[in-house]
């Protein structure tokens, strides 16, 4: 990965909730086109760490550059920065009174990035792309949890990212549900997306993970390629984290 460009840059990254140390020193380059999957025991702060891309949470220290900006530089326009970075949560947070178009139509309208026609156009195609196109005019509650996933991902693809953030995007699905959206995932991961997700799909990883990192206690404990970290993990907690897991 010598010769790509580093899209996200994170240097001494710590994040605290009071007196609580959630992040306490994270550093890592992620690189354009890369996938990395986070995994790590629940409370580890893997879902801060990924709040902490997009500025959901603002650092405590360090330094985030994305695309050469740095986030977290204060004269940075943030809504500028997320336009580029989508993200996808375990609860699908869809807005329940907006059609599934609608709700992919409304962050590039109310932002003024596409007239409404061609939001209209392109959130029809997202949906094509992600299998739905027949309930562009459905409610949110009208859909399995997978479908409503799909629809997730494809209204945060309406903002043209090129960065995209997965926190547990198959979590709260029923296990039938699981395949579809990963799917999706993968086809982004065909397209080239940066991607950083956190995932206990092992078999996810295994396949379409350019790295995986293993984090506990707010540290990065050990990262490497699928191959290594899963056949062949060198720290402790690691070892130990992936026997409950694997
Ligand atoms: P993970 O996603 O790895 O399970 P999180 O990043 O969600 O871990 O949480 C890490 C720690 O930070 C946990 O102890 C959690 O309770 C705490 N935490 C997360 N968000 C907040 C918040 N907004 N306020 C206070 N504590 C928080
Ligand atoms: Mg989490």
């Amino acid at each position: 990965m010598a010769d790509k460009k580093i899209k996200i840059h994170v240097e001494n990254l710590k994040k605290n909730f009071g007196k609580l140390e959630v992040l306490k020193d994270i550093s890592i380059d992620i690189f354009e086109g890369e996938v990395v999957v986070l995994i790590g025991p629940s409370g580890s702060g893997k879902s801060t760490f990924l709040r902490c891309l997009n500025q959901l949470e603002v650092a405590t220290d360090g330094k985030i550059i994305v695309d050469g900006k740095d986030i977290t530089d204060k004269h940075t326009d943030i809504n500028k920065v997320r336009e580029n970075i989508g993200m996808v949560f375990q609860h699908f947070n869809l807005f329940p009174h907006k059609t599934v178009l609608e709700n992919i139509m409304l962050a590039p309208v109310e932002l003024k990035i596409m007239t409404k026609p061609e939001a209209k156009e392109k959130g029809m195609q997202l949906l094509r792309r992600v299998g739905l196109d027949s309930k562009a005019d459905a409610y949110p509650a009208q859909l399995s949890g997978g479908q409503k996933q799909r629809i997730a991902i494809a209204r945060s693809l309406a903002m043209n990212p090129d960065i995209m953030l997965f926190d547990e995007p198959t979590s709260a699905l029923d296990p039938e549900m699981v395949g579809e959206v990963l799917a999706v995932m993968k086809e982004l991961v065909a397209d080239g997306m940066t991607m950083v997700v956190v995932t206990h799909e092992i078999g996810f990883a295994k396949e379409v993970a350019d790295r995986v990192v293993f984090m506990d206690g707010g540290y990065i404990v050990e990262q490497g390629p699928p191959q290594e970290i899963f056949v062949n993990p060198k720290e402790p907690r690691t070892i130990d984290f992936l026997n409950k897991v694997l």
